[in-house]
């Protein structure tokens, strides 16, 4: 029994499931569609769309974890500067901003 390929065979499903899906929109639509949804912005149509690719597309699933973990990052660097560091920022780097801070 020869080992399967498992991407190979995952690209192949998803490939045949957005042909027999007439309601599934491609990752490149699922791009387009990414700001707005966060925003709040679809409509209920588009947005059952949307989560319906994300339940069924690993990669645009993370890429969507990533990209809301940026903006909430982004957030909470923006919101710190007076009170709470966030945890995930380099030491090197708040002493870098602690430092120019003073400097002011
Ligand atoms: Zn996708």
């Amino acid at each position: 029994m020869k080992p399967v390929k498992k991407n190979k065979l995952t690209g192949k499903l998803k490939a045949l499931m957005l042909r027999s899906m007439p309601n599934m929109i491609t990752c490149k639509e699922f791009d387009d569609f990414m700001v707005d949804y966060l925003d709040g912005e679809l409509s209920s149509a588009q947005r059952n769309k949307f989560e319906l690719h994300i339940r069924m597309c690993k990669e645009c699933r993370q890429y969507l974890d990533a990209y809301k973990r940026t903006i909430e990052t982004t957030k909470a660097v923006h919101q710190s500067e007076d009170s709470v560091i966030p945890n995930d920022v380099p030491e090197d780097l708040v002493k870098a901003i602690l430092k120019a801070r003073n400097n002011q």
